[in-house]
């Protein structure tokens, strides 16, 4: 279970209602049964159902069972999709181990807008479904021009079809975080938009291979293979 407060043994925390009701309705937990809890910060740690009524609970941390590891630097930056794959692909990614999702506004993204809030929540649940301890941070969404010129320099692949690009099993072997995959939108980008990546010195072009994938399927392979390759 995730919690948002920090934890160590002897100092009892609540629950939230929506946790408190999964426990005691849906999955008929007791005072006294086992949990594991985890904040994103302290490691994983076993604990007990100090108290539950309803909507309400309270947790007890009781011992360390796994530390914290720390988060590789590995970012997704992926053009704003429709709200379904947009949504996928933060599960997927979170699943996979990203340390940091990035979404970008170009110039043919279908949605100018993205619901950080909800995307976060998302992380959340596959990070506790995954038994993964550190969340990935979600960004607002940023134009993507601003997000390279602020960019620090770390190893940028871009997902480029129709294009004479080297695979990117070729490019990512040998590879080690820090690294950031970016995917364009359904449309793809826009000449202009190319033409400014190609010009960026941390930029590399790679491929998926000679199939047009799905913006999500893209994303989403694309840190498979990084994660497999040159992930933690
Ligand atoms: N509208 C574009 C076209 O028909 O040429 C396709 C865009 S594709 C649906 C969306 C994004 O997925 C692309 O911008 C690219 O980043 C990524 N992508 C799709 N297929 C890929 C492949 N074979 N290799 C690498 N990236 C790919």
């Amino acid at each position: 279970l995730y919690l948002d407060q920090p934890l160590e043994a002897g100092r009892e925390v609540p629950a939230t209602s929506g946790q408190a009701h999964y426990l005691g309705s849906v999955m008929r937990r007791a005072p006294g049964d086992a949990v594991l809890l985890f904040n994103g910060r302290d490691g994983e740690w076993e604990g007990r159902i100090a108290a539950i009524r309803k909507d309400r609970c309270t947790l007890a941390p009781e011992r360390l069972a796994r530390p914290q590891a720390p988060q590789a630097d590995t970012r997704l930056l992926v053009a704003a999709l429709k709200r379904d794959a947009m949504e996928w692909v933060v599960e997927k990614a979170t699943e996979l181990g990203i340390g940091l999702i990035q979404p970008v506004l170009t110039r043919r993204s279908v949605a100018d807008r993205v619901n950080t809030t909800r995307l976060a929540a998302i992380a959340q649940e596959a990070a506790e479904q995954c038994e993964r301890l550190g969340l990935p941070r979600v960004e607002p969404a940023r134009p993507l021009p601003a997000v390279l010129d602020a960019w620090d320099g770390i190893p940028l692949l871009v997902g480029a079809e129709r294009r004479e690009s080297p695979s990117l099993g070729r490019v990512a072997q040998g590879m080690h975080a820090p690294w950031a995959w970016l995917v364009g939108p359904e449309g793809g980008f826009e000449r202009v938009e190319l033409d400014d990546l190609a010009r960026r010195a941390f930029v590399s072009t790679a491929s998926l291979g000679p199939r047009i994938l799905r913006a999500e399927t893209a994303a989403v392979a694309g840190l498979a293979l990084l994660q497999a390759l040159a992930g933690d």
